[in-house]
């Protein structure tokens, strides 16, 4: 391999690479009069930490851009809200409510049942049938005790603890002879030796329907391995040993399973953190490990704005493919994002961006009131998830956002297709009765925060203070009006809480909380948070796809999520790639015009957003 510093790229040496993938890969995908052949294959995902899912839908939704049919098969999160909501928008994917280190030991329990009850099965059938033979007579002659009960059959398995004994191992999960799914019961492997025709049954069709990936059989493997060691907030860190620390470890536990799947191709996300945070020690590792497996890989930092959103959100992304694969590139922007933020200096030509001096032709970045000036109007208060639009859409950007499923050439998505008019998730994160009282005080005006506030005046060097010529306001229930934690944010420079959005203004990143009182979060012109739905459309999350869970669950997901515009011009490059498509060494491409979003929302027109005719 080839190590070049733009976008920290180790790739096939230049004359391996040329006229893109070997004959392996193009095999199957070549090109017939522009329309691939590889229309006719499938290729399947993983999605590791997979939160609600935003990452793997934005890169189904950009391979099929690039005539390419790539399909979420598994996903994997200890969350059971997140799963929930993948579950809902993608039907037919298996979604494993577990953690990720349990689901690599799970995998290998897999393969080993495999080996035995497939792969091998015959060698050993016929004393096992014998043996299972055997065992049916006994149960037609002898009634069962009282407090025996008989396996009907297998439903599921899982590597972990699922009844607390405090001993990892493989389970299974019985459907008893005579009682329904609610009585179903976890069962340890080592219980249910008397049921040998229930596993290979279960071991069988397990495989037959590829229940669980197995080596080899993954094509691409995609994830955001949480790593809070690194945050900014966390003051916990192990400047020494970075990999030891608990919060460090997924990004270990997520190459192991890269390594035991060995995927054609990895895509991982992570905060830029893990460039900056010990010089870069945690996204060198991760290059590392790819590279010390013999995957080629590349490193680049994408602005979630650029890809036509009006959110900044800076993210660093790294490549993975096999050595007979073509390595994908990193897609240029499409919106004219300022940027902003602190791009670590020894990663700094890893930004995904165009060069100062090219000539761009880039869109003008979106603006807040672009995404959300069609949502209709809601209370501090709105407990239902499921409501009416009230208007068409105003924008480019809410077109396109409210198109259905198929209209947004989700074939992975089908089932999921709301009724016409619905709206779902428009609700607020409910503030309690004092932070109400307060933000009907802030004025309806940009910039407006809690020093509009009576009583606050702003001193020197920008610091707030209360006015010691007015008494300190109080609210009905005796609290104060501008609460303590307020003045003092950030040593009182900040005026960051219960500060409005404005509609012309771009919002730096959506976080997972949705509490006013340090970050701006608040309407333009209602008196409350943004919703669920808002901040999902700040994602790029299509209005059809739905989430789970309590509210605040809900804001977890979508801002834990990976923006699905940026995923979608990835899952493009990951298109063009498996279609060897790219040649050349250059780390970056430029997106076709038609791939923006704006021109494909105005070619189908939106089908389910619309407003239902009275
Ligand atoms: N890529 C996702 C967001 C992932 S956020 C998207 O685009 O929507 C990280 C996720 O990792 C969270 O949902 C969290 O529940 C999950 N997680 C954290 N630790 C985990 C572990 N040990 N095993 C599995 N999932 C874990």
């Amino acid at each position: 391999m080839s190590y070049s510093v733009a976008c920290s790229t180790f790739a096939n040496m230049r004359a391996e690479n040329d006229g893109a993938a070997d004959s392996d890969t193009t095999s199957d995908i070549s090109c017939e009069e522009g329309k691939p052949v590889a229309d006719l294959v499938t290729y399947s995902l993983l999605d590791l930490y997979s939160g609600c899912g935003a990452m793997s839908t934005g890169l189904c939704l950009g391979a099929e851009l690039a005539g390419i049919k790539l399909e979420t098969k598994w996903a994997v999160d200890m969350n059971s809200h997140a799963c929930e909501s993948l579950k809902h928008n993608h039907p037919s994917t298996q979604v494993r409510n577990e953690k990720a280190e349990d689901f690599l030991s799970l995998l290998q329990q897999w393969k080993a049942l495999c080996n035995k009850y497939v792969i091998h099965g015959s060698n050993s059938l016929a004393s096992d049938l014998a043996q299972a033979s055997n065992d049916d007579e006994k149960d037609e002659n002898e009634s069962l005790p009282k407090d025996v009960f008989e396996v009907e059959r297998l439903v599921d398995v899982c590597y972990g603890d699922p009844n607390k004994t405090g001993k990892n191992g493989l389970w299974f999960k019985v459907r008893w002879k005579k009682y329904d799914a609610s009585q179903d019961t976890w069962e340890p492997i080592d219980g249910l030796s008397d049921s040998y025709e229930c596993i290979k049954e279960f071991v069988q069709s397990g495989y037959r329907d590829s229940i669980l990936p197995l080596p080899g059989s993954v094509d691409v493997i995609c994830g955001g391995p949480p790593c809070q060691g690194v945050s900014g907030f966390n003051r916990f860190i192990k400047p020494d040993d970075p990999l030891t620390d608990e919060k460090n470890k997924q990004l270990v536990v997520f190459m192991d399973i890269v390594n035991y799947l060995r995927p054609k191709y990895v895509l991982m996300e992570n905060v830029v953190d893990i460039l900056k945070f010990a010089d870069g020690f945690l996204g060198r590792y991760a290059l590392s490990r790819l590279v010390a497996m013999n995957y080629q890989s590349r490193l680049g930092m994408m602005v979630a704005g650029c890809y036509g959103l009006p959110q900044f959100r800076m993210r660093a992304f790294i490549w993975g493919a096999l050595p007979s694969m073509v390595l994908p590139k990193f897609p240029l922007p499409t919106h004219d994002v300022i940027k902003r933020g602190l791009v670590p200096n020894a990663f700094s030509r890893c930004l995904v961006a165009y060069e100062e001096t090219a000539n761009k032709h880039l869109r003008k970045a979106l603006v807040l009131e672009d995404a959300i000036s069609d949502l209709p109007e809601v209370q501090n208060h709105q407990p239902n998830d499921v409501m009416e639009y009230d208007s068409d859409p105003k924008t480019e950007f809410q077109r396109y956002i409210r198109l259905s499923s198929r209209d947004m050439k989700g074939y992975s998505f089908e089932d999921a297709t709301p009724k016409k008019g619905q709206l779902f998730d428009h609700q607020p994160l409910q503030l309690n009765n004092d932070d109400y009282a307060r933000v009907q005080q802030i004025p309806e005006k940009k910039g407006a925060n809690f020093r509009d506030l009576k009583g606050v005046r702003v001193g020197a060097k920008n610091t707030v203070e209360f006015n010691p010529n007015i008494p300190r306001a109080l609210l009905s229930s005796g609290k104060p009006l501008v609460p303590d934690y307020a003045m003092s944010f950030i040593k009182g420079k900040s005026s960051k809480p219960f500060r409005r959005l404005w509609w012309d203004e771009t919002v730096p990143t959506v976080v997972t909380r949705a509490e006013p009182h340090n970050q701006a979060i608040l309407h333009p012109t209602q008196h409350r948070v943004l919703t669920v739905r808002e901040n999902a459309r700040l994602q790029g999350f299509p209005d059809y796809y739905r989430l789970f869970g309590p509210v605040k669950e809900k804001y977890i997901q979508v801002g834990n999520a990976v923006a699905v515009p940026v995923a979608r011009a990835l899952g493009y490059s990951l298109g063009q790639s498996l279609r060897g498509e790219f040649v050349g060494d250059q780390p970056l491409f430029k997106l076709p015009e038609s791939f923006s979003c704006m021109g494909q929302a105005a070619a189908t027109g939106s089908s389910v957003g619309v407003v239902e005719a009275e």
